[in-house]
């Protein structure tokens, strides 16, 4: 049985958090779960946008649950065990961190679903921020979208998660990235369905324009392009129609939408951290980063976005966490990612540049 605490903790404590973890999807809640398990001081500061909270109704692959879930459940869940072991929780939206272990700055402001302003300080912090997604728009405006484009509605959004659910299916691949994302969707339905259409929105958040579009009229899939005006559910999962600026009508028993995530790594870049091209932070094995006292966990690193990757994430970086703060071998266990060693000799860190660099920075 799974002890859930009431509501969340509404004045955290302002001393020194051992911890600070910003983002509590699930990520966060499995890293602050250790933690507090542990009994180290820990806060999570969570804004509250997960895709948890809003676009994930059918969870058939994270282990351990009953076969068909939902997000909003399965993150109350997730919280409610972290806040029992002892873990509090703020919503609130971090909007810059400072300073350096063992005493980071993490300062909050007002966003639209939070109204905390305060600063609070921590030795270590784990980025578990997630990613933002684009949708395609409907009359030109993203937001639109979201309403009715919900997993309940009959619409899709990962193929590792949902391709198994549309058997069968007449399903119309919404697609708003790249023409290798699109392909990539229709060929993972491919074993469930043979029943697929592709849609270019016209109005994508990456242009489709300088890609290489023989790749469709190469592959076995219907497609069409336009931008769309309308989209509607008369009987959700079984008719649904997007209508195009055009006047073509769209028919299918499933959108799948091939979205555009992006990794939320803005506040982590102002104290140094390494991304890649796409935003991605960058960190070794552990979910360490290249900054001496933080950590990254889930979605928001170069990793498949599952929930049982962003719990095992957030669980390994928490682990890390507590034999650092606990054992001062730790603090020789530098950073070990093997791509990363260009950007260790040109950035500066200072626990690695300063002293014996080739002596505490292994690289497997
Ligand atoms: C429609 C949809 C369906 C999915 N279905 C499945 C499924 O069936 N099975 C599966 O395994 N996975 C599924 N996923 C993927 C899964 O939801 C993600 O992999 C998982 O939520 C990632 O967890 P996370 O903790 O890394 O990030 P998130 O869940 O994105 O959580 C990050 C949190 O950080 C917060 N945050 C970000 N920046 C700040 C800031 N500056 N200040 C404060 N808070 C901040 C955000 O508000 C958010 O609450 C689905 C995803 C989508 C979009």
């Amino acid at each position: 049985m799974i002890g859930i605490a009431q509501g969340e903790d509404r004045m955290p404590d302002k001393k020194l958090f051992d911890t600070i973890i910003i983002g509590g999807g699930p990520a966060g809640c499995a890293a602050a779960l250790h933690l507090a398990y542990h009994k180290r001081k820990v806060l999570v500061l969570d804004r509250g946008t997960s895709p948890m909270h809003f676009h994930t109704n059918t969870i058939m692959n994270f282990p351990s649950l009953a076969t068909y879930s939902e997000g909003r459940t399965l993150l109350r869940q997730l919280q409610g065990v972290a806040k029992s072991a002892g873990a509090q929780f703020k919503e609130a939206n971090v909007v810059r961190v400072s300073g350096a272990y063992p005493e980071f700055k993490v300062e909050t402001a007002r966003s639209y679903r939070t109204r905390d302003e305060s600063t609070y300080l921590a030795r270590t912090l784990v980025f578990a921020t997630g990613t933002s997604r684009k949708h395609p728009r409907v009359k030109g405006q993203w937001r639109n979208w979201l309403p009715v484009a919900n997993v309940g509605n009959g619409a899709f959004y990962c193929p590792d998660c949902e391709a198994p659910l549309c058997k069968d299916k007449e399903v119309l691949v919404v697609n708003v990235g790249t023409v290798g994302s699109a392909l990539h969707v229709a060929n993972s339905l491919t074993r469930f369905t043979d029943k697929i259409k592709i849609l270019m929105t016209e109005d994508a958040y990456i242009p489709f324009e300088g890609q290489d579009l023989s790749r469709l009229e190469n592959s076995p899939f219907e497609w069409t392009r336009g931008k769309i005006k309308e989209v509607e559910f008369p009987v959700p999962g079984r008719l649904q129609r997007v209508v195009l600026e055009s006047g073509e009508v769209l028919q299918a028993e499933v959108f799948f939408v091939a979205f555009v995530a992006t990794p939320r790594s803005e506040v982590a870049q102002t104290i140094g951290v390494d991304v890649d091209d796409k935003g991605n932070i960058i960190t070794d094995h552990r979910g360490k980063t290249n900054i001496e006292g933080v950590w990254a966990a889930g979605d928001c690193r170069p990793i498949t976005q599952q929930i049982a990757m962003a719990t095992g994430t957030g669980n390994y970086a928490a682990l890390m966490i507590n034999q650092f703060l606990g054992n001062e071998y730790e603090h020789e266990e530098t950073f070990d990612h093997p791509e990363c060693r260009a950007a260790l000799h040109t950035k500066d860190i200072p626990s690695a540049e300063s002293e014996d660099t080739a002596s505490k920075v292994e690289f497997s």
